[in-house]
């Protein structure tokens, strides 16, 4: 099961200030905005604090060789923040704690480091965080359609199942009906708080930490995200590969499910429904709408070319007519 151990996960408002109770020498990791921020509710000095530049992988290796020795490591902010800290931890072996200070990627609940080599994400190491400090007041203050993008990486389990067990029909591909059903279950408990996701409230907060909990838990006991990853997710990959720039995670994700429920004619209304409720901007904001076309248009071959796995896109051929279709029903939904 990949190492896999549960996390100590304790929430409120104010909880990070328990930061100043960890003894030893501490290291912090974390960057210029989540670091004054967090200054503004905890007064706290640590040891040493790096601020990240970059998560190239030779900045990386290079921050760990020479940062000061350390009993633990404490990550402040977003996935960049959280993933060196990861990485100083794994490599050490020392403890780490883990105070997110947005919820818009999984990074501070999954075992593996996003870094960059040759300006494309590649993902290294082996570490599950068991020690995170989830502290409403501070989560709150983000721009809140940064929050709320945290939600697509469950909701993507909706396309992710049925492309699963198309897979599973069409090549034989391994399959587990008792993780696919608490998969279901993490999508229906979405549904439920979304209202609470689109607020940022405590609960709203609460539901995406538990819901990231849950989805590595039953990954890391599958052996891969096949449960939560699907054809959306090869839409998101293809508009980076087109654009080469950076994206917010959950807009990529969000007009991939667009697309994909389209493609894969599974409750697409539903789909678009609960992203309206989440606050997903499934309009993908910083995109045009031609490369949007793009994405969808090479969809196919980038996929081959990559060589991702099997999905709905091999079933279905994406046609001039359905990319059309796809970008006026997108339109209307202004
Ligand atoms: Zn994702």
């Amino acid at each position: 099961m990949n190492g896999y151990k549960a996390p100590d996960i304790r929430s409120g408002h104010g909880v990070c200030r328990e930061v100043r109770n960890i003894p030893g020498r501490v290291l912090a990791v974390s960057m210029d905005i989540p670091w004054e921020l967090f200054q503004k509710h905890c007064s706290w000095t640590p040891d040493h604090v790096y601020m990240v530049p970059d998560m190239d992988l030779e900045t990386v290796e290079q921050a760990e060789k020479t940062l000061p020795p350390c009993d633990t490591v404490v990550g402040i902010g977003g996935g960049s923040s959280c993933d060196m800290a990861k990485y100083i931890a794994w490599k050490r072996g020392c403890r780490m704690v883990l105070i997110p200070t947005i919820i818009s990627v999984d990074a501070p609940l999954t075992n593996t480091i996003a870094v960059r080599v040759d300006k494309k994400v590649t993902y290294i190491g082996n570490i599950f965080p068991e020690e995170l400090l989830v502290d409403y007041s501070l989560i709150q203050e983000a721009p809140p359609e940064l929050n709320r993008a945290g939600a697509c990486d469950i909701a993507s389990i909706h396309t992710g199942l049925y492309d699963w067990r198309l897979t599973h029909e069409d090549t034989g591909e391994r399959y587990d009906a008792a993780i696919a059903a608490e998969a279901r279950e993490c999508l229906a408990e979405l549904d439920r708080n979304a209202e609470e996701v689109y607020q940022v409230t405590p609960k709203g907060i609460d539901t995406i930490v538990d819901l990231y909990r849950r989805e590595v838990r039953f990954c890391a006991i599958f052996g891969n995200s096949r449960p939560e990853e699907g054809s959306e997710h090869l839409v998101a990959y293809n508009i980076e590969h087109i654009t080469r720039r950076h994206f917010l995670h959950g807009d990529l994700v969000a007009f991939g499910l667009f697309a994909m429920t389209r493609l894969q004619q599974h409750e697409h209304e539903w789909m678009v429904s609960l992203m309206r409720r989440c606050g997903l901007r499934y309009l993908c904001p910083d995109a045009s709408r031609d490369e949007l076309r793009q994405a969808l248009l090479t969809l196919k071959s980038f996929k081959d070319s990559a060589g991702l796995f099997y999905s709905i896109v091999d079933k279905i051929p994406i046609t001039q007519e359905f990319v059309e279709d796809t970008l006026a029903a997108l339109n209307c939904q202004k």
